[in-house]
C-alpha cells in the first residue's frame, strides 16, 4: 500500500489568497468541463437542499434549527453544528449502478474538535466510505476510508484548518484501484491497490438500502459536523486531478492554470511509442495513390481505405489512410488541380491524393426509389433450431413492460400543466419527467410513438394489439381535451389569449420563468395562445426567443423544442399506424403555433437559439414539421421546418458559404445527439422540399461520422475533448487520442438516431456501406444495449478495457433521453429486413434475421428461416408467384464467398463484398433461396492506434469477458497469416477462448468487457 502525502505549504498558500470579496461559486457544472452525464447531483445549500442537476435527487435537511446563513464568501450557504444536531440525507439512488464515484464539496470547519464526519456513504458499518475531516478520538489527522468486506482502505492527511474554507474531493476510482483525497484541487493522499467493487459499499438492487448522510456517520449517532458546507456535488466518474482543479477554480471565479496545458497529464490512456507496431501496418510495403475529382466549392470525399501491399501471406489489399480535415472550402473555390497527403498512422508510408476540381455539372438528386415494409408486414421468427432471437427477446422485454404501463403516468405532467385533477393510481414519473424537471414529457413522446408501434408489431397477439390500441387512443383522448383548451375561455365570456404571440407572464409574475414547482407552476391555460400542448407553460418557449440559456434556475430552460419533437413524431407515429384524426388535429394545432411564434423571428435570433447549448436542442423539429407538410401538403408546415435550418453546420455562414452542403466538417466538437436528428431533418426536407443541398448534409454527414467519429460497435462521439462524452471528438479521426482517452463513451440514443438516417439515406442511395453499418449498429450496439432480465438499457456505454454496461429504467418509470429511445428501438427491430421499390419490382434482402414478409402489394409472403448469426447460412422460402428482383445484401465483412443456390441448383452469381447482387426471375409458390456466406475472424482497428483492434466474426463483435476492472488493453497475440489459428471455441453458440479467456457477442455481454485489444500479430 503505498501512501502518499503532500504537505501543504501551497495549499495555505492558495487559501490565503482567498480573500474578502464574496464569490458566487454558482459555477456551471456543464462548463466545468465535466459533461452532464458525469453528474449524479449537486447541492449548493444556498436556502435550500435541492439538487442542482438534471436527476432530481433532492436532499433533506435533517434537524430542527438547520439555518442558512449569510458568508461572505459565498453568500448563502448551510450551517451545521453541534446544537443544531443537523445532518443530511440524499436519496439512496444517488450511488446505486455505477462504476466509480467522486464527491467534491466545499467546507469550512467551525470547530477542531474530533470525531466529525463530513459525509458518510454506505450500506452499513460494514460497507461503507466515511470522511472525517478532524479526526476520530482514536486517530489523529484528516481520514477517508471505505470499509468492506474485501479489505478496509484509508487516505490519511493533515487535519483541515478551523475558519478556512477547503474544497475536499474524494475519489473512488474503480479502474485504478484507487482511493484519492484532494485539498483544494492538489491530491493530497492517494491509496493504491484498493480491492473494491462499489457495489459491495452500495445497493443496486434495492437502493433504499443505501444511506447517504452529510454531517453524520452510520456507524454513531453521536457523530456530527461542525461547519459551513456549501457547492457539494457527487460525480459517477473518477475525477482527474485536472477536472477537479478546474471546479475549484471557476468557483472561485479564477482563471484555470491548468485547463489545455495539462489535458493529457492524467488522461491515464496507454500511450504507445512510434516504434510500437500497429497491427498490418506492419507489414505495410506499398500504398497507391488516388484521384478524386470534385466540383468548384465541393470539397472532395475522399477514400478513407486506399489500395495497399503487404508482405506475402499478409491477406489484405487496403490501408486506412488518414486524411486533413479543413474546416472550410478555400482550397476548391476554383478550377484546377491541388494534392493532399494522407498518413497512415504506424506507417512511414504516405498516399498521395491528387484532386481534380472541375466546373460544377448537373446537380446529382437522387430519387427516393424505395419504400420501407409497414411493421405490420413484417415478423419476427424464432430461429431455425427453434430458439428465440436476440431480437425477439428483447422486443418481449418492452413489450411485456410496455402492456403493463399506466397511461395516466405519461400523462401526469400534462394534467399538471393543465391544472387538471389526475386520475387515480396516476403516479408521475421520475427522472427528466418529474415536477421540477424541464423537459417533463419528453418520455411521453416516445411512449406514444412506442405504443403505435407495438400495437402496428403485435399481430401476433390480438390481446396485446387490443391492448396498446387502447393505449394509443387514450392517450390521444386526453391530450387533445388539453390542446383544445389551450388559448380558449375557460369559461364562456372569461379573458383569454388566443394568439401565440401574445402570451403573458402567468398571473401574478413579472416576467416569463420556468418554475415548474408544485407551487410556482403556471395554469393559465386560457393564456397560452390556440393548439399549444406541452407538459408544461409555454414560458421556455418563449424564453428560448429572448436568450435564455440552459441551467435548472427558474430563469434558465432545458430544450422545450426536443421535447416537442418527441411528442409531435408520436402523434404522427399514432397517425401514421392507424389514421387517428385528433393525433393529427393535435399536431396540426401546435405546428400552427409554432409557426406563427417563429414566422416572426429574424433570421439572427434563429441562430442564435439552435447554437444555444443543450437550450436550443431541438431534437428532428425541422423533420417532424417537414412530415406534418407531407401529411397535410400545408406549406407552412414546411416553411416552419425550414426555419430550424441549423446554418452554421449545413452552409457554414449566412451566405451558405461552405459546410456540410459542400462537404465541409462543421460538426466536430459538437454535441452528437443534439446534431444527428437535424440531419435527419435534413433528408426528410430533402424528400419534401427536392433541394439537393439538403441530400447532400445528410450524405456527406453520414459519411464523415461513420468513417471519422465511429466506434467499432457502431456508437459514435465520446470525447475528452471538449470533455464532455456527449460530444464529437474536436478533430475527425482521432478516435483513440480523443475519445477512448476519456473513456470512449457513445450515447446509445445517437446510434438510434444514427441508424434513422441510414435507413432513410439507403432509401435514396442503395449503396452496402450504408447497411452493412445499420447492421453493425444494430447487432453490436442497440442489441447489446438491454439488460438480461429487463427492458433497462444504457445510457452510454463505455469502451476502454474492463468496462462494463450500467442498465436503468427496468420498470419504466423514469426515463432519460436513451431510455426513450430504446422504446423505440426495441420496438419496431423488424422495420429494415426488407425494403422494396417504389414500382414493386425488386425486394431488398438487407438483414439476414428469422422473419416473414407478407408483401400485400404483390401478394407474396417470404419466409427467412435461419440461426444466423449462429449460423453463416439463410433460407429464403418463395409463398406466392410473380416476377421481380430479389436483392441480397453481400455484406462487406463475406470475403469468404457468397454462394447462392435456388432449388438447390448453384447460380452464378456477381458476389462483391459490401454490395447487393440480383436474383431476377418468375418466381413460383415454394421456390427456395439457399445463401451461403462463410464467416470469418477479422479485426478492426481504431483508425489512429491500429493496435487496439476489435475482435469480428462475421457481422458480430466479440467481447472479452473480463473478470474483474483493468486499466490497460488486453493483450493478444494472434498469427499474421491466419488469425483464427489462436481461436478455438464453438461458432454454433458464438462462444470462442483465446489462451484461455473467453470472447462472445458484445450483445450477451452483461459483465465486465473489453471491446478493445491490444493485438500483436507474429
Ligand atoms: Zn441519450
Amino acid at each position: 500500500m503505498i501512501q502518499l502525502y503532500r504537505f501543504l505549504k501551497n495549499i495555505m498558500v492558495i487559501v490565503c489568497v482567498l480573500n474578502i470579496s464574496t464569490v458566487k461559486a454558482q459555477g456551471d457544472q456543464i462548463l466545468d468541463g465535466i459533461g452532464e452525464t458525469g453528474l449524479i447531483a449537486r447541492y449548493l445549500f444556498d436556502g435550500d437542499a435541492k439538487d442542482w442537476s438534471r436527476n432530481n435527487l433532492h436532499a433533506n435537511v435533517k434537524g430542527e434549527k438547520v439555518a442558512f446563513i449569510n458568508d461572505k464568501f459565498f453568500g448563502k450557504v448551510i450551517t451545521l453544528s453541534s446544537d443544531n444536531k443537523g445532518y443530511i440525507t440524499i436519496p439512496g439512488s444517488a450511488v446505486s449502478n455505477e462504476e466509480s464515484i467522486s464527491v467534491t464539496g466545499w467546507i469550512n470547519i467551525q470547530s477542531a474538535k474530533s470525531n466529525q464526519c463530513f459525509f458518510d456513504f454506505g450500506k452499513n458499518t460494514k460497507s461503507h466510505l466515511s470522511v472525517f475531516p478532524t479526526g476520530t478520538k482514536n486517530e489523529a489527522g484528516y481520514f477517508a476510508e471505505i470499509v468492506s468486506k474485501t479489505g478496509n482502505y484509508k487516505t490519511e492527511a493533515s487535519v483541515l484548518e478551523v475558519n478556512k474554507w477547503m474544497m475536499l474531493s474524494v475519489v473512488i476510482d474503480v479502474p485504478s484501484k484507487s482511493l484519492r483525497t484532494y485539498f483544494n484541487g492538489v491530491l493530497v493522499s492517494e491509496t493504491k491497490n484498493i480491492e473494491v467493487e462499489l457495489d459491495q459499499l452500495f445497493s443496486s438492487s434495492s437502493s433504499e438500502q443505501n444511506k447517504l448522510y452529510i454531517g453524520k456517520s452510520l456507524s454513531s449517532n453521536q457523530s456530527y459536523l461542525n461547519a459551513k458546507l456549501h457547492d457539494f456535488r457527487i460525480y459517477r466518474i473518477p475525477l482527474k486531478e485536472s477536472q477537479i482543479k478546474t471546479i475549484y477554480y471557476k468557483a472561485l471565479k479564477k482563471d484555470d492554470p491548468v485547463v489545455n496545458e495539462n489535458e493529457k497529464k492524467d488522461d491515464d490512456l496507454e500511450v504507445f511509442s512510434n516504434t510500437t507496431p500497429q497491427l498490418y501496418t506492419k507489414f505495410l510495403v506499398d500504398v497507391s495513390d488516388v484521384e478524386v475529382e470534385t466540383t468548384v466549392g465541393v470539397l472532395p470525399k475522399l477514400p478513407r481505405f486506399v489500395k495497399a501491399v503487404y508482405k506475402s501471406g499478409v491477406e489484405l489489399s487496403k490501408t486506412r489512410v488518414i486524411w486533413p480535415a479543413p474546416k472550410d472550402n478555400v482550397k476548391v473555390l476554383k478550377t484546377g488541380t491541388y494534392t493532399v497527403i494522407g498518413t497512415i498512422p504506424g506507417s512511414d508510408l504516405k498516399s498521395k491524393a491528387t484532386v481534380v476540381v472541375k466546373e460544377a455539372k448537373k446537380v446529382f438528386s437522387p430519387n427516393k426509389n424505395l419504400e420501407v415494409f409497414n411493421l405490420d408486414q413484417v415478423s419476427l421468427n424464432t430461429d431455425s433450431n427453434g430458439d428465440n432471437t436476440k431480437f425477439i427477446e428483447n422486443r418481449d422485454k418492452f413489450i411485456t413492460t410496455l402492456a403493463q404501463t399506466n397511461p395516466d403516468n405519461f400523462l401526469y405532467m400534462f394534467r399538471n400543466a393543465y391544472g387538471q385533477k389526475q386520475p387515480e393510481g396516476a403516479e408521475p414519473l421520475g427522472v427528466w419527467d418529474s415536477q421540477e424537471t424541464k423537459l417533463r414529457g419528453h418520455a411521453t413522446g416516445h411512449y406514444l410513438t412506442a405504443v403505435a408501434q407495438a400495437y402496428a408489431s403485435t399481430g401476433y397477439d390480438t390481446s396485446l394489439q387490443a391492448n396498446f390500441l387502447n393505449k394509443m387512443e387514450y392517450m390521444v383522448n386526453v391530450l387533445y381535451e388539453l390542446s383544445q383548451l389551450s388559448g380558449k375561455p375557460k369559461q364562456a365570456g372569461s379573458p383569454f389569449v388566443s394568439d401565440p404571440t401574445a402570451v403573458p407572464p402567468g398571473v401574478g409574475k413579472l416576467d416569463y420563468d420556468s418554475d415548474l414547482s408544485i407551487e410556482g407552476i403556471r395554469t393559465d391555460y386560457w393564456n397560452w395562445g390556440e393548439g399549444f400542448i406541452s407538459a408544461y407553460p409555454p414560458d421556455q418557449f418563449i424564453m428560448l426567443e429572448k436568450g435564455a440559456i440552459y441551467g435548472t434556475q427558474n430563469t434558465k430552460i432545458w430544450a422545450p423544442y426536443y421535447t416537442l419533437h418527441k411528442i409531435l413524431a408520436g402523434l404522427l407515429d399514432i397517425y401514421e399506424v392507424n389514421r387517428n384524426p385528433k393525433a393529427l388535429e393535435i399536431a396540426k394545432g401546435m405546428g400552427d403555433w409554432v409557426h406563427i411564434r417563429l414566422s416572426q423571428l429574424p433570421t439572427e435570433t434563429l441562430i442564435s437559439m439552435w447554437n444555444r447549448y443543450i437550450a436550443g436542442e431541438f431534437g428532428g423539429m425541422n423533420e417532424v414539421m417537414a412530415r406534418l407538410y407531407r401529411v397535410t401538403n400545408e406549406s407552412r408546415y414546411l416553411e416552419v421546418a425550414k426555419s430550424f435550418d441549423n446554418i452554421k453546420m449545413f452552409y457554414g455562414d449566412a451566405n451558405h458559404s461552405h459546410g456540410l452542403a459542400k462537404n465541409v466538417d462543421t460538426f466536430r466538437g459538437l454535441h452528437a445527439n443534439q446534431h444527428i436528428p437535424q440531419i435527419v431533418g435534413a433528408l426528410e426536407m430533402y424528400r419534401d422540399s427536392n433541394i439537393p443541398d439538403y441530400f447532400y448534409i445528410s450524405d456527406n454527414f453520414w459519411y464523415k461520422t461513420t468513417n471519422d467519429y465511429m466506434y467499432t460497435i457502431g456508437g459514435v462521439a465520446g470525447a475528452r475533448n471538449p470533455n464532455n462524452a456527449e460530444c464529437f471528438i474536436k478533430e475527425p479521426a482521432t478516435i483513440y487520442e480523443n475519445g477512448l482517452s476519456a473513456g470512449g463513451q457513445n450515447e446509445t440514443c445517437a446510434t438510434y438516431n444514427m441508424l434513422k438516417l441510414t435507413k432513410n439515406l439507403f432509401l435514396y442511395d442503395q449503396r452496402g456501406e450504408l447497411m452493412d453499418y445499420y447492421e453493425r449498429g444494430l447487432y453490436n450496439d442497440i442489441l447489446a444495449s438491454v439488460a438480461k432480465d429487463s427492458p433497462a438499457n444504457t445510457y452510454h456505454i463505455p469502451l476502454r478495457a474492463g468496462s462494463i454496461k450500467h442498465f436503468g429504467n427496468p420498470d419504466m418509470k423514469g426515463f432519460t433521453c436513451c431510455n426513450g429511445t430504446a422504446l423505440e428501438s426495441s420496438t419496431k427491430l423488424q422495420n429494415t429486413i426488407y425494403f422494396k421499390s417504389r414500382d414493386q419490382k425488386s425486394l431488398y434482402v438487407n438483414l439476414y434475421v428469422p422473419s416473414t414478409l407478407n408483401w400485400t402489394e404483390k401478394n407474396v409472403i417470404i419466409e427467412q428461416k435461419t440461426a444466423f448469426p449462429k449460423e453463416d447460412n439463410t433460407q429464403l422460402i418463395i409463398k406466392g408467384k410473380g416476377k421481380f428482383n430479389i436483392m441480397l445484401r453481400v455484406p462487406h465483412w463475406a470475403t469468404k464467398g457468397f454462394y447462392v443456390s435456388i432449388n438447390g441448383k448453384e447460380q452464378k452469381v456477381d458476389a462483391k463484398p459490401g454490395s447487393y447482387l440480383t436474383l431476377n426471375r418468375k418466381w413460383k409458390k415454394g421456390d427456395i433461396i439457399d445463401v451461403h456466406m462463410p464467416f470469418q475472424f477479422h479485426l478492426e482497428s481504431v483508425m489512429d492506434q491500429q493496435n487496439i483492434a476489435s475482435l469480428f466474426y462475421g457481422p458480430i463483435l466479440l467481447a472479452a469477458q473480463e473478470t474483474e476492472s483493468r486499466k490497460d488493453w488486453r493483450k493478444v497475440t494472434l498469427d499474421v497469416n491466419d488469425i483464427s489459428k489462436n481461436i478455438k471455441g464453438d461458432p454454433s453458440q458464438l462462444k470462442f477462448t483465446i489462451d484461455g479467456v473467453e470472447f462472445k457477442p458484445f450483445y450477451e455481454t452483461y459483465g465486465r468487457y473489453s471491446v478493445y485489444l491490444n493485438v500483436i500479430l507474429k
